[in-house]
């Protein structure tokens, strides 16, 4: 398993239970989608992983996040980037005043070999042909999905072997949606694990292999992506079928 999350527990200012005791894997290789509504936990549990916890005020109060058999659980940011960890955040999150370019120099401060980075940076440009040609125009002057693209190919350039994503899909058009779909299975098949928070279980269900349901702080349905994709319950409150 390239991810291990057992009996997870995580709370808000002591006082909001956001996950109650979530337990899930992550094969190494394959592509998860964790599906759920508004609310659900979603996002607090790819903070739990990726460290960014601490500076929303939220907390682990009980339960293990292990990437092989280390423990993530106590690491900061910064260091569980260096195990392998990469998080693009809800809303994208680039700096918008900085060029293209210096967004992905971000992203591979906490990649110490420069010969990764060169080969980090390569892939990226494979990836999205779009980021080399904008390499230098300002990331807030992107549209919305150059500019999931290029939170994307930051957080690639740290050459993680998981990639965690809230939300890629969010407020983009079907067609780029299609796209970014493409861009996650391709990033997998040359080798990443995936992680992949969706409110458009259409397309996470498409590219994952396995998936979740969160409902409030727990998990209410696991399976493969193609079980969870004829059940009822995910169709009727996912898939828009009636
Ligand atoms: P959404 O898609 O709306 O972001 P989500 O499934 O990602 O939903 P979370 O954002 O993880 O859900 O929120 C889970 C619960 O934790 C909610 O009740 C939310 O109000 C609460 N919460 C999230 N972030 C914080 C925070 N920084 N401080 C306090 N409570 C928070």
């Amino acid at each position: 398993m390239a991810l291990t999350v057992d009996d997870l527990h995580v709370s808000y200012g002591g006082a909001v239970r956001a996950l109650r005791g979530i337990s899930l894997a992550v094969p190494d290789g394959a592509i998860a989608a964790v599906l759920g509504s508004n609310g659900a936990g979603k996002s607090t549990l790819l903070r739990a992983v990726s460290g960014a916890l601490r500076s929303r005020g939220g907390r682990i109060d009980r339960g293990t996040v292990r990437l092989d058999d280390a423990d993530l659980s106590r690491l900061d940011p910064a260091a569980i980037v260096r195990r392998g960890v990469a998080h693009v955040p809800e809303g994208r999150k680039i700096f918008g005043r900085l060029t293209v370019e210096e967004n992905l120099r971000a992203g591979g401060l906490g990649n110490p070999s420069r010969a990764a980075r060169a080969a980090a940076r390569e892939r990226v440009h494979e990836l999205f042909p779009i980021l080399a040609q904008r390499r230098t125009q300002r990331g807030g002057l992107l549209s919305g999905g150059e500019q999931q693209m290029l939170a994307i190919g930051r957080a690639l350039m740290a050459g993680p072997r998981l990639l965690l994503l809230d939300e890629p899909s969010l407020g983009l058009a079907p067609k780029v949606i299609g796209q970014i779909g493409e861009v996650i299975t391709e990033i997998n098949r040359q080798g990443t694990s995936v992680l992949l928070i969706e409110q458009n279980a259409t397309m996470a269900l498409r590219v994952a292999s396995e998936a979740f349901v969160l409902d409030v702080g727990t998990v209410s349905l696991s399976g493969s992506a193609d079980e969870l994709s004829r059940n009822d319950d995910v169709k009727r409150l996912y898939l828009g079928v009636r």
